[in-house]
């Protein structure tokens, strides 16, 4: 039986230091996403488990496999595995001309019940953006460049874009024909799953791990092969924007990317490290077909779990994050003086100050407290210090101490005395 003090498999807490990471993350994302006109929209973690079979498609790995779904009240329910179904859910559900050139944003958790291991979690967080503006080449490039932008502003310099097309929606089915004659000489050869997938959906080969099934498959002719002179303009124009903007890609005539829904620009980012987790993040444009009508938008999703671990690797990676006040903690020496205390610790807060009290004890213990919690200041005072209106300021690195006056010019002798020093440029 799974220990009830440990999460469920493949799902973590996120605690100090760790935490700080995901706090800077956050912040970033929403300053870079709103530069960008794109506003955050924020969806329920659970759906109608028809909104992802319908979307993602029934015979891709996270319909069929990694859903956790269940019944409930008489309906089908499952945990969100992607951001976008949802998105497009509520942009069905404004109407056409109300969710036109709507531009959202997401930061949160997705849920696919994959087997565990370094980088593969089975609640991971995802940050995304979906665009709904009118199709274009042009429109698919920015958003890229977006994506790029963010994993830049993270820390994330070193990355690589891979660019396809899944071409239009009306070539899916000569792709697929394609594919399958260009296979099917060599199909004895594939392993069980893509014989299989061949007639399910032969796309899916080409996503295959397998060494045997990538080696018959690196040697099948590009999908642009299968699709019409409309469809490979369309991807070359997203290029000449990319290189326009200096954004570094490599076309990658194998890629697809996992779900049904994608039409022309194709990509995904891979970070520089070695080991099969490298994929930071995909993206692409998509057609959702909801209430009979089709959704037709562009968008991304980044894993964090992937994009803090590249940054962790690095030995500068504490640098990253914003310098934090020091912690500074009220030692109170007979109840007068802790209700004094708690007082001032209001006022200090106020003022900015970040502070802590012990409830209780002696001063011994109220100062292995102040250590145990990293303070690097504290203040002391008993019934003396009260009865002068001074309190005793003491450095806890060096040692030194000194009394202060307790008065209205405190909080900002404390502001200047216990800044954090500058950040490093
Ligand atoms: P996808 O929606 O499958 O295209 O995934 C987009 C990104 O999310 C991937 O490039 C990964 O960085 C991340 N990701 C997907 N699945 C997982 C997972 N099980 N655990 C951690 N990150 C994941």
């Amino acid at each position: 039986m799974a220990s009830l003090l440990q999460p469920v498999q493949g799902m973590s807490d996120i605690a100090a230091p760790e935490v700080a990471h995901w706090q800077r993350m956050e912040a970033v994302a929403r300053d870079v996403m709103e530069r960008h006109g794109f506003t955050e929209l924020r969806t329920p973690l659970m759906e109608y488990e028809d909104l992802f079979t319908r979307s993602i498609g029934d015979t891709t790995d996270v319909v069929q496999k990694e859903m956790y779904s269940f019944e409930r009240s008489h309906h089908r329910l499952c945990l969100r595995p992607e951001g976008t179904a949802g998105v497009m859910r509520h942009a069905a559900g404004l109407g056409p001309i109300e969710a036109a050139g709507a531009r959202w944003y997401y930061i949160g958790p997705m849920f696919r019940c994959e087997r565990p291991q370094a980088g593969r979690k089975r609640q991971f967080h995802q940050c995304g953006v979906e665009c709904m503006e009118e199709p274009s080449p042009l429109v698919d490039a920015e958003i890229l460049a977006l994506q790029v932008d963010l994993l830049r502003a993270w820390g994330v310099t070193d990355c690589e874009v891979h660019l396809n097309t899944r071409g239009a929606g009306t070539e899916h089915a000569a792709v697929a024909a394609g594919l399958r004659a260009a296979l099917a000489a060599r199909e004895g050869d594939l392993c069980e799953d893509c014989r299989r997938r061949i007639h399910e959906n032969v796309l899916r080969v080409l996503d295959c791990k397998n060494e045997a099934c990538r080696a018959i498959v690196s040697s099948l002719p590009p999908v642009t092969a299968f699709m019409g002179p409309e469809s490979v303009a369309y991807l070359e124009a997203v290029e000449a924007h990319l290189r326009a903007m200096s954004i570094p890609y490599r076309r990658d005539p194998l890629l697809v990317r996992g779900l049904d829904y994608y039409e022309h620009t194709i990509w995904e980012i891979a970070g520089r490290r070695a080991g099969s987790q490298s994929a930071l993040a995909g993206g692409g444009r998509y057609r959702i077909t909801l209430a009979n009508r089709a959704w037709p938008g562009v968008g991304f999703a980044i894993g964090m779990e992937r994009v803090l671990q590249l940054l962790l690797e690095s030995p500068d990676a504490s640098a990253l994050l914003p310098p934090r006040r020091p912690l500074l903690w009220l030692v109170g020496l007979g109840n007068a003086a802790q209700s004094a205390n708690l007082v001032l610790l209001r006022t200090l807060r106020a003022a900015g100050l970040v502070c802590r009290m012990a409830p209780s004890g002696s001063m011994k213990s109220q100062m292995r407290a102040a250590n145990k919690a990293g303070a690097a200041w504290t203040l002391l005072r008993g019934d003396d210090e009260l009865a002068s209106g001074t309190i005793l300021l003491k450095n806890m690195t060096t040692g030194d101490q000194r009394p202060v006056p307790a008065d209205d010019a405190l909080p900002t002798l404390l502001l200047s005395e216990t800044a954090p020093a500058p950040a490093r440029p």
